[in-house]
């Protein structure tokens, strides 16, 4: 928007001496016949008043210009002549924020202090794989995250050693400076020291003048057993340096479980495959499971059939409250190939007695 703080302070209706209710044509003809007046050139001394009208007619002779102008003129009806506004004039219902949000919409202007706010540092992300067992078993290892820290050399400062950050002398310190415009006065960040308040003559070479240089800082991470792939483990306060004084951003670590050529997990169960042979699993038997830190003996009862699950109670991950999964074992029947003659004898013998039982 074209508004400025003119607008307020001047009623361009009486400049150009029409009503507020004129017509295009009727501030048009007004305007010719002021502006022939005062004309510098007919009237010398007349420059200011010519200007005045001049500007007058830029806004009401311009029908998108007028109704903006018209529109804001209406939002602050309590305005009269310069000077003696809604302060001297002591509206009661009238507070100073309301006038700053009213008129931070119209100038889009930047609320004071935006710049030297305490701000949190930025969170870090990092990604630590880890083996199927760790995951289960819980792990303790040491991870490196890149994070902003104090520049050691300046200290923070972000001035060269010997020197010393300068108070602005543009804004004494604040950080925002005050511009008038007419009859308002803005507060803004200052534009000598970024709204820092404070100016290097010598930056700091190390973290040039920043305060802040990139590290990788070694962290000791616990990571918890049962953690499952993707999960997230957070360390408060470890990551990025905050700004002005505010707190360090959080460091968070993402875990990648490997896959294991064995063992899959499923919620709280681990799951795994055990092959046995085709007597074995019709007879029944006793076979030995090996498990993420030993081996179980497992019963695979008679006319176990392929593909069937067992379960080992107990032999699964450990919850978060105590509870523990179980081992799922799915049963594989190896069918042997390149029979021995003596075993394909065997099998042909097993063939005639069965079709005999049908
Ligand atoms: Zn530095
Ligand atoms: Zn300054």
């Amino acid at each position: 928007m074209a508004a400025n703080s003119e607008w307020y302070e001047k009623d361009y209706y009486k400049v150009l001496g029409v009503d507020k209710t004129a017509t295009e044509k009727e501030i048009q003809k007004s305007y010719r016949k002021l502006a022939k007046e005062y004309h510098p050139d007919a009237n010398p001394g007349s420059e200011e008043k010519f200007k005045e009208i001049s500007v007058a007619y830029e806004v009401l002779g311009d029908a998108t210009k007028r109704a903006e102008y018209d529109q804001i003129r209406s939002q602050v009806p309590f305005m009269g002549r310069g000077g003696q506004g809604p302060f001297s004039q002591g509206n009661p219902n009238f507070k100073v924020d309301d006038l700053g949000d009213l008129l931070g919409g119209i100038f889009n202007r930047r609320r004071p202090g935006t710049n030297n706010v305490a701000t949190k540092g930025p969170d870090v992300e990092v990604t630590l794989t880890i083996s199927f067992k760790e995951s289960i078993d819980g792990v303790t290892t040491a991870v490196n995250v890149p994070i902003e820290s104090r520049c050691r050399v300046c200290s923070g400062t972000g001035a060269a050693p010997g020197s010393k950050p300068v108070t602005c002398a543009r804004c004494n310190g604040t950080g925002s400076v005050n511009e008038s415009q007419g009859f308002f006065s803005f507060s803004q960040p200052c534009p000598a020291c970024g709204g820092q308040g404070v100016r290097l003559d010598l930056p700091c070479g190390n973290c040039h003048g920043t305060g802040k240089t990139l590290i990788n800082r070694k962290i000791n991470v616990k990571i918890p057993a049962g953690v499952e792939d993707g999960q997230k483990i957070r360390l408060k306060g470890r990551g990025s340096l905050g700004a002005n004084g505010g707190a360090a951003g959080d460091v968070y670590i993402k875990i990648k479980v490997d896959r294991d050529p064995s063992f899959g997990r499923k919620g709280l169960d681990i799951l795994t495959v055990a092959r046995v042979s085709f007597p074995e699993a019709t007879l029944g038997s006793e076979i030995v499971i090996p498990t993420l830190n030993s081996s179980i003996k497992l019963r695979v009862p008679p006319g176990t059939k392929s593909g069937q699950i067992l379960r080992a109670k107990g032999y699964g991950v450990t919850g978060k409250r105590g509870e523990v999964g179980d081992l799922l074992v799915t049963i594989e029947i190896v069918i042997p190939k390149d029979l021995t003659p003596e075993q394909k004898k065997a099998v042909e013998d097993l063939a005639k007695i069965l079709s005999k039982q049908q």
